[in-house]
């Protein structure tokens, strides 16, 4: 089969080339993919590298398709059927994270798309445990868009709960961030998304998605109209889904005192922050990292009840073979949530 495989660790080392079509092992199921997401993480494994990666590997992990080929002792599905995959292919099955469905906190995690082969190829296979039957009324766009919202599902019901008529602010407007904010919007929230002059595209499909307010953080005085949308309060939770700096600092400027900070981006270095916020303010720091089974279960349901929007999300769908447009037009910002069709 064709696959995207990431060579070594280190940046560049990505090669489009034919691989062996795996098969199932015991407990395991192959699906033929129909549509695989690019996720930002996948543009730094590519351009940075990453400690997470065990190359060589085959990069993806936001898939949709249909079951191909059934391993041994696999019940529950069959040829043809429609399904996604969440991203876990290996856990213990015996720590205390294990035990209570926190599968992303498991020691022996291994992920597809990073420590096992992933989405960017024509068929992967995952154990049966990890893969979902996809909808009838959920499309394959909608299947492989369940990963990135299911990290803003997990952040804001399951790392906090939002409270109705409660002020959240996103900070971060790609995909992850207008899934999170659509999210706290389903649960009763006054919802702000805030960007930078540059994202104002994204900014604007944000109030498409009924958002009620958009900032310019390098424009705007955020701080006073979060401030005026909460008598002087703040906001009750603040999102931080950049990875920049400067948004945990304006996090931290426009939170609530007693209110709780989801830091989501990613940050491969030390960072300086005014630490004494936290204390001072008695804030809630709710680290919110991927997801876990129930997020996803969760997402699909928000979904098929129309409470989150994907059409708008979906900016481009490339065939696999035209990958490095595909991931140029990620990384220059041009698209929104890119789609690669492993078909063509
Ligand atoms: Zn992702
Ligand atoms: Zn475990």
């Amino acid at each position: 089969m064709r696959a995207l495989v990431k060579t070594k660790i280190e940046p560049g080392n990505i090669i489009f080339t034919e691989i062996p079509t795996p098969e199932p092992a015991a407990g395991q199921v192959r699906i033929k993919i129909k549509r695989s997401g690019i996720c930002q993480t996948d543009n730094v494994y590519i351009n940075e590298g990453g400690f997470a990666l065990k190359p060589p590997v085959v990069l993806g992990h936001e898939i949709a398709g249909v079951i191909d080929a059934i391993g041994e002792g696999v019940t529950g599905f069959e040829i043809g059927d429609r399904v996604i995959t969440q991203t876990t292919f290996h856990v213990c099955g015996t720590c205390r994270f294990c035990k209570r469905g926190d599968l992303n906190h498991c020691p022996e995690r291994k992920g597809i798309g990073s420590a096992a082969n992933g989405g960017f190829a024509e068929y992967v296979v995952n154990r049966a445990a990890s893969v979902m039957h996809l909808p009838d009324d959920l499309t394959f766009d909608q299947g492989a868009c369940i990963e990135p919202m299911a990290c803003g599902v997990h952040a804001l019901t399951e790392r906090t709960v939002v409270n109705a008529g409660s002020v959240v602010v996103i900070l971060g407007p790609g995909p992850i961030g207008l899934f999170a904010a659509q999210t706290a919007k389903a649960q009763g929230a006054y919802v702000i998304v805030g960007g930078t002059t540059s994202d104002k595209p994204r900014l604007d499909i944000a109030l498409s998605l009924g958002i009620d307010r958009i900032v310019d953080v390098l424009t705007d005085d955020v701080q006073q109209i979060v401030k005026d949308a909460t008598e002087g309060y703040g906001a009750d939770v603040v999102v931080e889904a950049t990875g920049n700096v400067s948004a945990v600092k304006l996090a931290l400027d426009i939170v609530a005192r007693r209110g709780t900070f989801i830091p989501m981006g990613i940050f491969n270095n030390d960072i300086s922050i005014d630490f004494h916020q936290i204390k001072k303010k008695e804030l809630t720091v709710e680290g919110s990292h991927a997801q876990i089974p129930t997020s996803w279960e969760k997402a699909m349901r928000l979904v098929q009840l129309g409470k989150i929007n994907t059409d708008a999300i979906v900016s481009h769908v490339f065939p696999l073979s035209q990958w490095e447009e595909a991931f140029k037009t990620v990384k220059d910002r041009k698209g929104l949530k890119v789609l690669l069709d492993p078909e063509n």
